[in-house]
């Protein structure tokens, strides 16, 4: 799960990190008495997306007036922001953060990432902050800084003090950005995070080391453990169809093709999209409803299928093992009855009844097409896709 960056911004001050003083808006009015609560004299206006590279969308402004600020929220508050990270789709900007302005004299990147070839935690920091750390990598990747911090032991201090050092801190800095370092690990570790990211982490001309922008996502498999994480939730900023999908139990994610996948089994779903692949196409998704595909199960599928307009055909895999093909079959049926489905629809059966599935699904009034093999689903799939 992500969240926005003034939410973790929250999170980490906790921790120890410094942040700018900075307040949520949620009108230009609102943007403009927090501006005037903040003081100064310049402020930035920060689109909350759960994106980055939103400066160079246009979602970062710098105001120079209380004015400004207000004018600056009415213009982003709605909008439909796309960075090189949101997909071409865009997330729709409903908060606005104003902060005060920082008189940056340098610019780090420092982020924390699971490693899961050295079954650890890595610290990745570099002197080239504000750019993304793809583009540090292939620009510059001499400047890169890496530490493996082993998970049993956690941060040591000399470690933090590394980091620093490698940065080429200032002397006065170090003790300071060793701290900050230290309060990310333990954000990290404590909160069930799985990226931390803080870029750039910047030094003011006032001495000060501070963090203007953070990025922190967390496991969903701890998010039961952690209510005040769980809570920070947006949906709004999430793919509509993963949210269906994760708040009616079923495993999905959303991809780029063009061939909606119904399947049982995760394994069988994985397979089935090798051979989309082989045979040419590309997957509109990954969807595995369980072993069991109830009826109710299915007919959910179709629903949250029929929800991507991306989608031209779908192909139906299922392989009874515990389940009996007559019931899917059934299913099927009874799922085409409720919802209408305006795609050509590949099904393939396979395993326990299948004979008694595929007349049931014959007799129905459906229209589909009958695959005998995954081979040969796919290879229809495709081929309806070709004509
Ligand atoms: P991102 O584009 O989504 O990564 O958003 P950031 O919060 O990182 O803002 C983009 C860039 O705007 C940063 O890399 C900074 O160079 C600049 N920026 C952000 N906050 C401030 C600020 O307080 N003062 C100044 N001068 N620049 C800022
Ligand atoms: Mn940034």
């Amino acid at each position: 799960m992500d969240i926005h960056e003034y939410q973790a911004k929250k999170l980490l001050a906790d921790f120890g990190v410094i942040i700018p003083r900075g307040g949520i808006a949620y009108s230009p009015e609102n943007a403009e008495n927090k501006a005037r609560e903040i003081g100064g004299s310049k402020w930035v206006v920060k689109a909350q997306i759960h994106s980055g590279a939103r400066g160079k969308a246009g979602g970062i402004i710098l105001c120079n007036s209380p004015l400004e600020v207000a004018q600056a929220t009415d213009k982003l508050l709605g909008k439909k922001l796309v960075t090189n990270q949101t997909g071409p789709q865009g997330k729709i900007v409903n908060r606005i953060y104003v902060e005060e302005a920082t008189d940056i004299k340098k610019e780090f990147y420092l982020g924390l990432v699971f490693d899961r070839s050295s079954e650890s935690i890595m610290v990745v920091a570099s002197t080239e902050g504000g750019m993304s750390v793809e583009e540090i990598s292939k620009e510059k990747p001499e400047s890169i800084i890496r530490s493996k911090i082993e998970v049993a032991v956690g941060m040591q201090k000399f470690q933090a003090r590394e980091i620093a050092f490698g940065l080429g801190v200032e002397p006065e800095l170090i003790n300071r950005t060793a701290e900050t370092i230290i309060g990310c690990y333990r954000a990290f570790s404590e909160l069930d995070a799985t990226m931390v990211e803080i870029n750039p982490l910047a030094v003011s001309g006032q001495g000060q080391i501070l963090a203007l922008d953070c990025k922190m996502s967390f496991d969903n498999n701890a998010l039961f453990r952690r209510n005040q994480i769980s809570e920070l939730r947006d949906k709004t900023q999430e793919n509509p169809s993963e949210v269906y999908a994760s708040d009616r139990g079923l495993n999905y994610v959303s991809l780029d093709g063009n061939i909606g996948n119904i399947i049982n089994g995760a394994g069988l779903a994985m397979a089935s999209m090798d051979m989309i692949k082989l045979a040419g196409g590309e997957p509109a998704n990954f969807l595995d409803v369980g072993g069991g595909a109830t009826p109710e199960k299915i007919v959910k599928a179709f629903k949250l299928i029929s929800m991507d307009e991306k989608v031209k055909v779908i192909l139906v895999n299922i392989f009874a093992g515990i389940n009996r093909c007559d019931w899917v079959a059934e299913g099927i049926v009874q799922a085409l009855d409720k919802i209408e489905i305006n795609v050509p629809l590949v099904i393939r059966l396979a395993g326990t009844n299948v004979e008694k599935g595929n007349k049931i699904l014959r007799d129905s009034k459906i229209k589909y097409i009958e695959a005998n093999s995954l081979e040969d689903a796919a290879n229809k799939a495709v081929k309806i896709l070709k004509k």
